[in-house]
């Protein structure tokens, strides 16, 4: 069960500026220039310079994706927050959902289940994130883990190509830390199976993964085919550490 097609998504968090335009400008010129391998980019931004970083960029290899959103749909009366449908509006075409920092804050499986209703009602993407604690990881829990977060917030009812399922173990982000080959494939085999299981699909599913990804363990995991891309987070806020990570991907 593998994609030819490889997904490589940054996730800026909490940083970026108007300056930011820059890195977002030597990707695309990077991405237009490169041959090798088929893939797409999406840079997960502030929702403040969505609208801005998006009226610079017509692509159809780059995108412009949001970090989260609210679970209610259109407007209403909730003091900072912003919907899926007011994201679509200023150009996101990608939503990272169930990210374990917001999970953290208290984004429940039922709440993150509306939060990817209301993000394909609106014609988003969704990049679900899911993975087990260290914790979860000793007591072998993982696989169950996994389950119960993709049963948990993703009905049956919901368009499955449109939603990328992101492998990220919590314990391997921003840590430096990742799951061996040997693990990876496994999980990746149970996930695949899990989602033909339980979702009517005629397409392969998407799944990434997220965690420490950089230019020097790319390669490690380009010898994993069932993966078909990365969420990266770190290591996207710098061009030349993305770029590099895509370029070593391909050696
Ligand atoms: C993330 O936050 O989604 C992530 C994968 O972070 P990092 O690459 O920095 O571990």
């Amino acid at each position: 069960m593998t994609n030819k097609l490889k997904y490589f998504i940054g996730n800026w968090k909490m940083f970026g500026d108007n300056s930011s335009l820059k890195v977002i400008k030597q990707i695309y010129k990077f991405r237009t220039d490169f041959k090798t391998g088929k893939n797409k980019i999406v840079i997960c931004v502030p929702n403040t310079l969505i609208s801005f970083f998006e009226k610079k960029i017509k692509s159809k290899f780059f995108y412009i994706g949001a970090q989260n959103c609210h679970q209610n749909p259109g407007y209403g009366a909730f003091t900072g927050s912003v919907s899926a449908s007011m994201l679509k509006k200023v150009g996101a075409k990608y939503v990272i959902l169930g990210h374990s920092e917001n999970r953290k804050s208290g984004d429940t499986n039922k709440i993150i289940q509306e939060k990817i209703k209301s993000a394909l009602d609106a014609k988003i993407n969704v990049i679900f994130c899911f993975g087990e604690t260290l914790n979860e990881k000793r007591s072998k829990k993982t696989f169950s883990v996994i389950r119960n977060q993709i049963l948990g917030s993703v009905k049956k009812n919901y368009t499955i190509k449109n939603i990328f399922f992101a492998y990220e173990p919590v314990w391997s982000i921003g840590t430096g830390k990742t799951p061996n080959v040997d693990e990876l494939k496994k999980t990746f085999n149970y996930i695949k199976n899990e989602i033909k299981k339980n979702f009517k699909t005629r397409s392969l599913p998407i799944v990434l993964y997220g965690g420490s990804v950089n230019h020097n363990n790319i390669s490690m995991f380009s010898s994993i085919s069932e993966i078909d891309g990365f969420l990266i987070g770190g290591a996207s806020q710098s061009a030349k550490k993305f770029i590099d990570i895509i370029k070593n991907y391909y050696k």
